[in-house]
C-alpha cells in the first residue's frame, strides 16, 4: 500500500515517520523545496510542485498512489485545492490534516485580519517596533509601511519587496517562552504579527505576559466537503479505515483513544518516533499549546 503525504509540517514529518515503519506501507512525502535544507520525513522524499491538478493525477495515477494526506500548512490553500481536485479525478482517497488554529486567552490582546494587506494596514496604528512572524513570503506585503521598524523571522531569506527598516532574523523553531521573552525585550518590539497557525504557542504566550498586541492573520477557508483530522494520531486512525483488509492497516494500531498502539519494544521501533524524531510527535494533541511540545499521547518508554 503507498501512501502520498503532502508535508512541509511537523505534523507531515510525523505522519510518515508513524507509516515509514510499519510492514507493507509505503510513505511517500512530497515537499514543495522551498527551503534549501529542509528537515527530511521517514521514508521516500520528492521534492517540486507537481504541475498543478493534471500533473498531481498524473502522479497519482503513475505511482499507484492508494490514499493522500495532505499535511501541508493551513496557509498552503493552493496546494491544498489542488490536492482535493485531483483526488476526486483520481478516484483516491484524501484526508486534509489540518491543526487547529489558536484560541484567545484570557490576557491577550489580540486583533484578528483577513489577510496579510489588513494586517499591514494595521500595524502603524498598534506600535512602531513590529515582530513578523509570518514567514519569508509574507514580508513583502509588508514594504509600504514606513511608519514602522520591524524584525521579521524566517527559515530562509526574504526576497522581493521589503520594508525599509528591516531586521530579519534566520532561525527555525521550535522556540521557547523564555526566548521569546528575551527576542521581545532585546529589540523592544511593541506589536506582533503572525497567522494563525495553530501549533507552538510560545511567541503568543510571550506577547500575552508583555501585554503586547498581536495582529492575527486568519486562515483561509477550509476545502468544502473534504475529510479532515485535527491531529496525527486522527490521520493514522483514518488511514487504518482507509488501507482496511490490507496487512498495512493492522501496523496502524490504535490504543482505542485515537494514539498509535505502542504494544512494546517492537511497536516502538515500528513507528519510527524516537529515530525519526527525537521525541513523541507521532502523536499530537488536539490542544494547540501542547503541539508544541508534541505530549498528546503518552510518551514511549525510555530504554
Ligand atoms: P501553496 O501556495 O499552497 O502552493 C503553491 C504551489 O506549490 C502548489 O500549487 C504546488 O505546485 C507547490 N506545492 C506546495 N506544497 C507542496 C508540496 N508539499 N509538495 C509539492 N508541491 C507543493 O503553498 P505554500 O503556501 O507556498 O507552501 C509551500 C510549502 O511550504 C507547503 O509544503 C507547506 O506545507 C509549507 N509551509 C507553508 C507555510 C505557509 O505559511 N504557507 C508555512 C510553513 C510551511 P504545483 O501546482 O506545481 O503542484
Amino acid at each position: 500500500m503507498k501512501i502520498l503525504v503532502l508535508g512541509g509540517t511537523t505534523e507531515g514529518r510525523a505522519l510518515a515517520a508513524a507509516c515509514a515503519a510499519v510492514p507493507g506501507l509505503e510513505v511517500i512525502s512530497s515537499l514543495a523545496g522551498r527551503t534549501s535544507s529542509p528537515l527530511l520525513p521517514a521514508g521516500a522524499v520528492r521534492v517540486g510542485g507537481f504541475g498543478g491538478v493534471d500533473g498531481l493525477v498524473g502522479y497519482l495515477r503513475e505511482h499507484r498512489i492508494d490514499a493522500i494526506v495532505d499535511a501541508t500548512h493551513p496557509f498552503a490553500a493552493t496546494m491544498t485545492a489542488h490536492a482535493v481536485a485531483a483526488a476526486a479525478r483520481a478516484g483516491v482517497p484524501l484526508l486534509v490534516l489540518r491543526r487547529p488554529g489558536w484560541t484567545e486567552q484570557p490576557g491577550d490582546e489580540w486583533r484578528r485580519v483577513p489577510d496579510l494587506a489588513a494586517a499591514a494596514a494595521l500595524v502603524p496604528g498598534l506600535g512602531e517596533r513590529v515582530f513578523l512572524t509570518t514567514g519569508r513570503q509574507s514580508i513583502a506585503a509588508f514594504a509600504e509601511v514606513d511608519a514602522c521598524w520591524f524584525l521579521a523571522r524566517s527559515v530562509e531569506p526574504p526576497a522581493g519587496q521589503l520594508p525599509q527598516r528591516l531586521e530579519v532574523l534566520l532561525e527555525r523553531g521550535p522556540f521557547t517562552v523564555a526566548g521569546e521573552l528575551a527576542l521581545l525585550a532585546e529589540h523592544r518590539i511593541d506589536v506582533l504579527v503572525s497567522k494563525d497557525s495553530g501549533g507552538t504557542t510560545a511567541k503568543l504566550d510571550a506577547a500575552r505576559e508583555l501585554g503586547l498586541p498581536v495582529v492575527l492573520v486568519d486562515r483561509p477557508p477550509a476545502p468544502p466537503a473534504t475529510e479532515t483530522a485535527p491531529t496525527v494520531a486522527a490521520a493514522i486512525a483514518w488511514l487504518r479505515e482507509s488501507l482496511h483488509g490490507s496487512p498495512a492497516a493492522d501496523g496502524l494500531g490504535t490504543n482505542g483513544d485515537g494514539c498509535p498502539r505502542r504494544a512494546g519494544r517492537q511497536q516502538e521501533q515500528d513507528w519510527g518516533v524516537r529515530g525519526a524524531l527525537g521525541r513523541n510527535e507521532a502523536c499530537v494533541s488536539a490542544a494547540g499549546g501542547q503541539q508544541e511540545q508534541g505530549l498528546g499521547c503518552p510518551r514511549p518508554r525510555a530504554r
